[in-house]
């Protein structure tokens, strides 16, 4: 029987090494401490918890917001011999009273549980029967109140540490910023736990934002060169985008779905389940899709409307790329954009205090998609954290974006603007700019205007590129009440008067594709029929389990077998992701493929 932390990760889980904080955390939990865990997506939370349950006496209790994602957790430990459970509105009475006289009876190691269901007398009772190693608080940023997540049963977590003040207790999130820590450290009495606050990069994602142009055009195109049968998420703001970018993927000969919170429960579930089961499908959703979503081989995800926080951004894009194999985010973004959500900001509930910091999130997002330097630098930076040198994997590293003298051009449309009385939105501005003969334009006499057709040589797209970068750099922003017309700010007024010199960035004309590092996994195609083979049997067992083929084991794990060739169970041992548990049950077939390869090659 497997005892200390490093026996754990060896025979359990079949990992050679901890990585990162693991080891530290590990250790300070399994001693019985508090910890507050900070750390990336991928970078392997879920051990910090795991081990230290296994290691202490009696069983840990993990909290998590998502229920439709516990059975798949707990059968993929189940896969690795753990005796876990979970407690949740999907059981019957029967199950929950075969679980619960298990827990009663010490023989449950990890169990997991919804914080709804944890905060009802009759858990708090049972939970009081049993002997708990202690409480993993998964997603906590779920915690803070103003944070994108939100959930107010997290809010009555703070009764864990009333009810049971000797259990250790850790938090863990992928993303909060210096804020967010603050109000998860303060809500959850987590006073007295070390801090463990990981550095947040994810090398093997790469960041890339466009000019949104022709999305559709767009996403098929990345879609056809880069990704053609990868998994991927594809974020929308709306219901409605969502549905109709689902079916037309779906009659573009594409394997894609959509899930939003308006779909039945029973939709959202199957559809969630087909995600993670499946190897090529694409997932075309809203916010309410992912957290927690832990399918590690998501190969993209692309943003067709822009988030409204870096928080948000990189904790949605922090889905793709879980294993450490290349993976891309691909954020597209318009001029609508920035005023669909400057105007929601604006009407939405809540206090001055509230949307000022809305606003200052937003403008960080904004900032981003604008700047000319490595987008990596500039995300860590956000977060406190720092590279020294540009990536080298990002959009602004790998194709140095081009900038030019908008000065006098941005003068054009700040004057236009203002002769339009700042009652009008950029389409109609460009428009009159432009010197358009429209309806619009002769119904309100716009044709008499100083401004009227001074723009005819820039294109209404470069246009919309430079009225986006204004609105971008906060020289205009959007009218709250309006339908998107643009008023001047304090800051445009040395622009208008020719004092201040702007460069703006140009907007490739038509959409580049970059050289990929990253498409998908890169296998050499004299592997290629090995590493067919592999995955064959791995869905055959993963369909005979009913659980999802990454359950078995995942792509980097089958990666090495093509590369070491195991041709025994020690062999097989050494490989990352095999412990003993998975050997012995899988370890004769995936050892006959390779061993029928090598014979036949
Ligand atoms: P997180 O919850 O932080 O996003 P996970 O706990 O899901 O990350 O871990 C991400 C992946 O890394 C998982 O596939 C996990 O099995 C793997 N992993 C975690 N720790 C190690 C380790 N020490 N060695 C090898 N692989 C690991
Ligand atoms: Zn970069």
């Amino acid at each position: 029987m497997p005892s200390t932390p490093a026996e754990i990760l060896e025979h359990t889980f079949g990992y050679t090494q901890f990585r990162g904080h693991q080891d530290a955390i590990i250790h300070h939990v399994t001693e019985g401490g508090d910890a507050l865990v900070i750390m990336p997506t991928g970078g392997g939370k879920s051990l910090c918890y795991q081990i230290p349950a296994l290691a202490r006496e009696g069983m840990g209790v993990v909290i998590s917001p998502l229920i439709a994602l516990m059975e798949d957790q707990v059968n993929a430990l189940k896969e690795l011999g753990i005796n876990a459970a979970y407690l949740n509105s999907q059981l019957n009475s029967t199950e929950v009273f075969r679980i619960e006289q298990d827990i009663r009876q010490g023989k449950i190691e990890l169990l997991y549980i919804a914080p709804e269901r944890l905060i009802q007398d009759r858990t708090v009772h049972l939970l009081h029967q049993a002997c708990i190693s202690l409480f993993a608080i998964d997603e906590a940023h779920c915690v803070a109140q103003w944070g994108h997540d939100f959930r107010s049963d997290y809010l009555a977590l703070n009764i864990l540490h009333e009810q049971f003040p000797n259990v250790a207790r850790i938090a863990l999130t992928a993303t909060a910023d210096n804020r967010t820590q603050k109000e998860i450290a303060q809500r959850l009495n987590l006073d007295n736990a070390a801090h463990f606050i990981s550095g947040f990069d994810r090398p093997n994602i790469q960041y890339r934002i466009k000019e949104k142009n022709k999305p559709k055009q767009q996403l098929l195109a990345f879609l056809n060169t880069e990704q053609p049968n990868s998994a991927g998420v594809i974020y929308c703001l709306s219901r409605k985008k969502v549905e109709a970018t689902a079916e037309f993927l779906t009659e573009n000969g594409f394997n894609a779905l959509p899930y939003h919170a308006g779909l039945p429960a029973l939709t959202r579930q199957q559809n969630q389940a087909r995600f993670l089961r499946e190897e090529n499908l694409i997932m075309v959703a809203t916010i309410a899709f992912g957290m927690g979503i832990d399918k590690p081989d998501v190969r993209f995800v692309m943003h067709l409307d822009m988030p409204k926080s870096i928080e948000a951004y990189y904790q949605e894009t922090g889905r793709a790329g879980r294993d450490g194999e290349p993976a891309t985010a691909l954020l597209l973004y318009g001029l609508e954009d920035i005023v669909k959500l400057q105007q929601m900001m604006e009407t939405s509930q809540g206090s001055d205090e509230h949307k000022m910091q809305e606003r200052q999130r937003l403008n960080a997002m904004l900032g981003l998609c604008e700047i000319t330097h490595c987008r990596r630098q500039s995300l860590l930076r956000y977060f406190n954290d720092k590279l020294d040198e540009p990536c080298n994997n990002c959009d602004n590293c790998l194709t140095p974006a081009q900038t030019w003298d908008a000065s006098q051009a941005a003068q054009m449309a700040l004057s236009g603007v203002y002769r339009c009385e700042q009652k009008f939105g950029a389409a109609h501005i460009i428009d009159m700019l432009r010197g358009s003969k429209n309806e619009k334009i002769t119904r309100f006499n716009h044709q008499h205007l100083s401004t009227y057709g001074i723009g005819v040589d820039i294109s209404a797209q470069q246009w919309r590129s430079i009225f986006r970068q204004l609105v971008a750099l906060g020289y205009l922003k959007a009218d709250p009440s309006g339908y998107g017309n643009l008023l001047l700010t304090e800051s445009c007024r040395p622009i208008l008067k020719g004092e201040q010199t702007l460069f703006l960035r140009k907007d490739a004309a038509k959409p580049t594709s970059i050289r990929q590092k990253s498409k998908a996994l890169d296998i050499d195609d004299h592997d290629m029929p090995l590493w067919m083979a592999l995955k064959r049997v791995r869905k055959e067992l993963s369909d005979e389990q009913g659980v999802p083929p990454y359950a078995i084991f995942h792509d980097a794990t089958l990666k090495e077998m093509l590369e070491k060739r195991p041709t025994n169970g020690w062999e097989l041992l050494s490989v990352t992701g095999v412990g003993d548990k998975k050997l012995e049950k899988y370890g004769e077939y995936f050892l006959e493929v390779i061993h029928e390869h090598e014979y036949t090659r």
